[in-house]
């Protein structure tokens, strides 16, 4: 067994155990594997080692990362900040992004997808952390930007994402992630029905399955420490 064959059965045990204890089934919770900084061949490792769907976090990047290892057929998914100018390189390259928070940014996906691919799966990015955190849109903001969302024909909507500020306290993280956990219910009450809760990561999936999510967005439990990323991104 490879160094990162072993980290995946441990991400997947650990997924697993958190699941039990939630009374979950084990299905229900998708790992996304988010190997930016690290290079195109560890992510054929962990490939080969049975992981389909991976993460980046930067345009350039990750459209690199695609292009290489396109033969193997994966499934990527963006989930870093999107800018203007990197939206037509992300609505090709990608089959699904999680941090989607401006409308103008979702027209230029959906005008942007090309033609002969299906619909681009997106996630609405929630700010769960109040003030603390500048990424997201206000949980109030998500239900207009989530109908404007259903009017574009590219896209197709499908969650909601969360980064809550990192605590060490669980009952703080396990708040936070229920806040998304109802929202989503809000948006079912409101007639859009969403099937992904993308939340949780290295040191928190388990507060976060034990509140609902459907993926996680697992990096340095998997492939190690990240290097800085390049000054290119
Ligand atoms: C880097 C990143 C992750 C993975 O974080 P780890 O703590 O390394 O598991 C997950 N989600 C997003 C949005 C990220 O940028």
């Amino acid at each position: 067994m490879t160094a990162l064959s072993a980290k995946l059965q441990a991400v997947r045990r650990r997924i697993a155990d958190a699941c039990q204890v939630a009374g979950r089934d084990p299905a229900s919770v998708r790992l996304l594997a988010v190997s930016k900084t690290f290079p195109a061949e560890a992510v054929r490792e962990l490939a080969a080692a049975g992981q389909a769907a991976f993460g980046e976090n930067y345009a350039q990047e990750g459209a690199a990362k695609v292009a290489a290892l396109e033969s193997l057929g994966l499934e990527w998914h963006f989930i870093g900040p999107l800018q203007s100018n990197k939206t037509r390189t992300i609505a090709n390259h990608f089959s699904w992004v999680h941090s989607l928070e401006r409308e103008k940014i979702a027209d230029r996906l959906s005008e942007q997808r090309d033609a002969h691919l299906p619909p681009l799966n997106v996630c609405i990015q929630v700010n769960v952390s109040g003030e603390a955190s500048k990424s997201g849109v206000a949980p109030e903001a998500v239900l207009p930007l989530a109908r404007h969302v259903e009017t574009l024909p590219r896209l197709r909507l499908r969650g909601l994402m969360a980064i809550p500020e990192p605590s060490e306290d669980a009952a703080v993280l396990r708040a936070r992630f229920a806040q998304v956990r109802r929202l989503r219910e809000q948006l079912a009450d409101a007639g859009l029905a969403l099937d992904t809760l993308s939340m949780g990561m290295s040191a928190d999936l388990e507060a976060a399955i034990a509140e609902g999510a459907t993926l996680v967005r697992v990096g340095s439990a998997l492939f190690g420490v990240r290097p800085a990323p390049l000054p290119a991104n």
